[in-house]
Formats: C-alpha cells, sequence, structure tokens
C-alpha cells in the first residue's frame, strides 16, 4: 500500500501556489479597477448599477452612452446630467439632451484643456448625485490607445 503522505504534501503544495495565484490575480484586479475605459475609449463611470461612458468627440462636444453592469449598451432614458467645466476664464455649466440615446451636451467645452471638468451623474431624477471629477486631458495615451482622460494606464 502506497504512503499517502507525499501526495498529500504535493497537494498542499499546489494549494498554497494555488492561493499566491489568486490574491496576486486579485491585487492586479483591485489595481487596474482605479480607471475603466468604455468601448468608445471614453472614461467608464459606475452610477451604482449602470455604468456611463464620458466622451469628448471631435468638436468638443461631450456623449454620454449608457450600459447596464454588463456593458449592454443602454438607451439614456432616466440617467440626469449636468457638467461644469472648470476653465482658467471662467466656469461653463454644460446640459445635455438625449439624442440617439446618448446624452450629448448642448454645448461645446471651452478651448484649452488640462482643467477640470464636474460631472455630476444621477442615474434618475430623485437618486442622490454622484461627483466625477475629470481632467480634461485630450492626447492619445500611446500604451492604452484612450484619450488620456480615459487612460487606464497605471499612473
Ligand atoms: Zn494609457
Amino acid at each position: 500500500m502506497e504512503n499517502p503522505t507525499p501526495n498529500h504534501k504535493h497537494i498542499m503544495k499546489l494549494l498554497t501556489h494555488l492561493i499566491l495565484l489568486l490574491v496576486l490575480a486579485t491585487g492586479s484586479v483591485f489595481a487596474d479597477a482605479k480607471v475603466k475605459a468604455g468601448p468608445r475609449k471614453g472614461l467608464l463611470l459606475d452610477l451604482g448599477g449602470r455604468q456611463a461612458e464620458f466622451y469628448v468627440e471631435k468638436d468638443r462636444g461631450i456623449s454620454i452612452a449608457v450600459y447596464d453592469s454588463a456593458m449592454k449598451a443602454q438607451p439614456a432614458t432616466t440617467e440626469v446630467f449636468t457638467a461644469t467645466a472648470e476653465a482658467p476664464d471662467g466656469k461653463t455649466k454644460i446640459a445635455f439632451e438625449v439624442k440617439d440615446g446618448k446624452l450629448v451636451s448642448t454645448t461645446k467645452l471651452p478651448e484649452g484643456e488640462g482643467y477640470q471638468i464636474v460631472l455630476q451623474a444621477k442615474a434618475t431624477p430623485e437618486a442622490k448625485p454622484k461627483n466625477f471629477r475629470i481632467k480634461l486631458q485630450l492626447y492619445i495615451c500611446e500604451k492604452c490607445g484612450n484619450p488620456e482622460y480615459a487612460c487606464i494606464c497605471d499612473e
């Protein structure tokens, strides 16, 4: 009859390795969770249940696409967004209207970049507003290919 001990030791060693791998994998998942980008390479914002993708168009308009938790595109129905562009020469309030299922800004972003945009999001008109601060940096990150405001690289 075989001695079960070597087998047991082997399994324990494997388990230890597996746990270590899991810890490492989970750690990197948490690190990546800081910034998420959506399918349009925009910045993904968690609205609690739904996700919104903040995207700056070529003409400096903002468009926001809405997805469910499984990242399936959803027409924006109840979401309410307002933004304040804190440009060096003054704050500009930006309103949004629904266009082709997305929320599209009714005004363009002020000139320049590097300033903050405060985006206020409500999943429904009655929901508690969530504020997101986005630094407007429009150049494309060479590493991830996203605009810098939606860069998913570490730092
Ligand atoms: Zn990047």
